[in-house]
This record gives structure tokens, C-alpha cells and sequence, in this order.
């Protein structure tokens, strides 16, 4: 297989789509690729479908289109793993030379591939997607994300581009950076920026969902949040020495201002008022450090477990299983 591909000059290009009950757009997203996809020129393509456990119809359509075209692979999870488990299953499977993660909903338009392409074909190894504004998000969501992007690029190490989401086009050479990442709690979005290369930009607007509903709900798209900030950064637990410098450098004084007054002006009993709020004030900062440890300490227990990031049930190809 491999000899065969090499024998002949087109490159390959993989689109890696992760699926999870996406049954609504199945059909439309492969009227709408397909076209664009066939379109490119001097290129071959394969669309690796990962099917991340979903519980309706979806594996049935995409066995479905697998044995209708031969570029159609699927991969399907033993059960569902979530987004970023699914997109690596899918970056692990693909052949491309050059791979792009794209969404089933078709909101990252189409038409945008062949321009990633034109980029690669140019010498970039990333060409980035960006979206050039969210128009079509909410404004809680737009507001959210905008906070995350600055607090997370403010505390970390890698910068991760705003408005910038897993679409892309990544060379062979990067796909392999990112294989050997031996991390299994992966944040794709950081791990895509913490590889680097020569990276190019393309501008695109993102659409409405075609159909069906979104996966990620505001407690899900905290944990990622919490994810990403915690997979980068170490600054969350750091900081809590200077915290603590602060509040005991703080205390010193108060305690050397109490003793002055005291020497001064005697003993006076009152003080219930500032003694409970300083108790609990302090009571709830301790808390909230040891939950941020905590945090850590779970993602260090659960990465120490060195589980696979996934689980393979099958996987499919036109004439082979
Ligand atoms: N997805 C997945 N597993 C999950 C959740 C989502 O494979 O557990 C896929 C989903 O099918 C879609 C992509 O990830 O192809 C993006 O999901 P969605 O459109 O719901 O996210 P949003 O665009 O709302 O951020
Ligand atoms: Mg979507």
C-alpha cells in the first residue's frame, strides 16, 4: 500500500472528522466536501472518520458512505472518548502528507481547504485557519473564550492564537511532532502550538452548525478551559507562595500595629467582627489553594495511570475491514 502510494506523485491529503451523534449532517457534509475535495488539483484525498461513540445513527451512515467511496475510512471508538481523544485517534490513523482536522457540522466552511492547501504548497508546514470574527457565536461564548485566550497566553508558555480553532492544515513532519507527545490527557489546541513551525494564516468565517446541536455545553467547555490552562501553566499552583508572602507579610504588620496600640492604649476586648471575617477570608484562601492543587494532583494521578487515549473497536475501508 505504502509502495503504491509513493509510486505515483500526488500527494495525499487527510481530513480527520470526529464524530459523536452527528446522524443530522452526515449526508450534507459529504454532498459538501466531497465536491471541494475533488477539486483540488494534483492532490488524492482520504476523509477518516471517527466515530467517537455516538449513539444514534451515525456509525450506520458512515459505514454507509465508507463502502460507497473508497477515500472513506472509519474508525470507530469503543465508546465515547470526547473531542480531543477522537481527533488524535484520527491524526494517529491518517496517511496524508498533509492532514487537516475538520468539524462534521461543516461550521468551518469548505472552501477554506483548498486555500490551506495553496498555503502548504507554498512551504508552510501550519496553515492556520482564523476566524476573522464570531458573529455566529453567543455572546457569553465570544466573551468567554476572548478571556480564556488572555489569561491562558498570559500564564503559559506557548501562545495559543485567538479566534484560531482545531482547523488547520499540519505537514507529515508535524503530525509526527505531535505523535510522539506521550501525554493521554491531550488539549489539542496546545499541543498543536507547543510543536510550532513555519505557521501561515488563512481568514475564514465560521458558519452556523448545519444541524443538529452543539456538544459542548458552558460545564464542559470549562473543563476544557480548565484543561488547557492547567496542561500549560504551572503559574495556577505557583502563585499561591506569593499569596501566602503577601497575606503573612501582611499579618506581621497588623500584629506589630496591635502591639504598639496595645502598649499604648491598654487592652481593649472587642475585635469578634474582624477576627471572624479575617478566620474565614483566610479559611476560604486556603481552600481555594488547595483546590487548585488539587486539580493538579488529579491530572498528575490520572496521567500517571498511563492509559491509552483511546479505543479502537474497528475500523473500516472499502473492501477491507
Ligand atoms: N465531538 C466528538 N466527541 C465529543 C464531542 C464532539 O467527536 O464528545 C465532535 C462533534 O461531532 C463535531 C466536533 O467534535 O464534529 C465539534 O463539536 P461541536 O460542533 O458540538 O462543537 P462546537 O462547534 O459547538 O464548539
Ligand atoms: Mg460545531
Amino acid at each position: 500500500m505504502d509502495a503504491e502510494r509513493h509510486a505515483h506523485a500526488r500527494p495525499l491529503l487527510s481530513l480527520v472528522v470526529p464524530f459523536y451523534n452527528e446522524s443530522a449532517v452526515i449526508e450534507a457534509f459529504f454532498n459538501a466536501i466531497v465536491p471541494v475535495l475533488c477539486g483540488i488539483p494534483d492532490i488524492d484525498y482520504e476523509i477518516v472518520c471517527v466515530n467517537d461513540g455516538s449513539t444514534d445513527a451515525t456509525l450506520d451512515k458512515l459505514l454507509a458512505a465508507c463502502q460507497a467511496d473508497f477515500r472513506v475510512r472509519v474508525i470507530d471508538l469503543s465508546r465515547n472518548f470526547g473531542k480531543e481523544a477522537a481527533l488524535t485517534a484520527g491524526i494517529d490513523e491518517a496517511e496524508g502528507a498533509a492532514v487537516i482536522p475538520f468539524d462534521a457540522d461543516l461550521q468551518d466552511p469548505p472552501e477554506v481547504i483548498p486555500k490551506l492547501v495553496a498555503q502548504w504548497r507554498c512551504g508552510y508546514d501550519v496553515v492556520l485557519a482564523k476566524r476573522a470574527e464570531r458573529r455566529t457565536d453567543t455572546y457569553a461564548k465570544r466573551g468567554t473564550a476572548a478571556l480564556f485566550y488572555r489569561v491562558h497566553n498570559a500564564i503559559s508558555d506557548i501562545t495559543i492564537p485567538d479566534n484560531a480553532g482545531d482547523f488547520r492544515l499540519m505537514s507529515r513532519q508535524v503530525v509526527e511532532s505531535l505523535k510522539q507527545l506521550p501525554e493521554n490527557r491531550r488539549f489539542m489546541k496546545g499541543l498543536f502550538a507547543w510543536v510550532g513551525f513555519r505557521t501561515a494564516e488563512v481568514e475564514y468565517v465560521r458558519s452556523p452548525r448545519i444541524g443538529g446541536k452543539t456538544k459542548f455545553s458552558g460545564w464542559k467547555l470549562w473543563n476544557l478551559a480548565l484543561e488547557g490552562l492547567t496542561s500549560f501553566s504551572t503559574l495556577p499552583l505557583r502563585v499561591w507562595t506569593y499569596i501566602g508572602g503577601l497575606t503573612a507579610g501582611f499579618a506581621i504588620c497588623y500584629a506589630a500595629y496591635l502591639i504598639i496600640r496595645t502598649w499604648v492604649r491598654g487592652v481593649d476586648v472587642p475585635g469578634y467582627a474582624s477576627l471572624i471575617t479575617a478566620v474565614l477570608f483566610l479559611g476560604g484562601v486556603q481552600l481555594i489553594g488547595i483546590g487548585v492543587i488539587g486539580e493538579y494532583v488529579g491530572r498528575i494521578y490520572m496521567e500517571s495511570k498511563r492509559r491509552p487515549v483511546y479505543i479502537v473497536r474497528d475500523t473500516y475501508r472499502l473492501g477491507r475491514r
